[in-house]
């Protein structure tokens, strides 16, 4: 049977925002994110990262840079015993009309497809609307951090019964009232 997933954004979510980093130098990791991800980790879903990198569109960064912001992240979670299962980046321009900038799903559709994932009973965590919208197009529990951008959308989030997490330890503990809930 088909695995929920924990499906993270990641610039202002598992690490600090700077606007399009394109250098390993500039990825520091969110407060709690080690803590949160590691808990996550222990409900048995697979953690995916889903980013948006337009820098790559927009001609801020070559691939190659982008590749190397990507290695320090998974190198720093790496070190702190926090396994990613899959990495999927769009790359594109918001102009492009691609189907994988966030909020369109692509690479959500990807990663069901390639680790056998049930959207439905997944958890969608980033720090803009984007992500929450994401999250509803594939019927998926959405969760806003106000790390990063995250306290721009806040409250639109609550008005509209979005979780608001203070951080992915927080995240965390809603993630487990939900599976509580679904248990009942
Ligand atoms: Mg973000
Ligand atoms: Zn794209």
């Amino acid at each position: 049977m088909s695995s929920p997933a924990i499906f993270l954004d990641r610039d202002g979510t598992i690490i600090v925002e700077k606007s399009y980093p394109s250098h390993p130098d500039q990825v520091a990791l969110v407060e709690g994110a080690i803590a949160g991800l590691r808990a996550m980790a222990k409900h048995g879903y697979p953690l995916v990262v889903v980013s948006n990198q337009s820098g790559i569109g927009r001609g801020y960064f070559s691939i190659e840079q982008a590749d190397a912001v990507e290695r320090r992240v998974i190198d720093l979670l790496a070190c702190k015993g926090v396994t990613v299962a899959a990495w999927y980046r769009c790359p594109h321009a918001p102009d492009a009309g691609c189907a994988c900038r966030k909020p369109a799903p692509g690479m959500i559709h990807s990663a069901v497809r390639d680790l056998d994932l049930d959207p439905a009973r997944s958890f969608v965590i980033g720090d803009k609307w984007s992500d929450i919208e994401l999250a509803a197009a594939v019927g998926a529990v959405g969760i806003l951090v106000t790390t990063g951008y995250g306290n721009l959308d806040a409250d639109r989030a609550r008005k509209q019964r979005v979780a608001v997490c203070r951080d992915l330890v927080e995240a965390d503990a809603e993630i487990t009232r939900h599976l509580a809930l679904d248990r009942v």
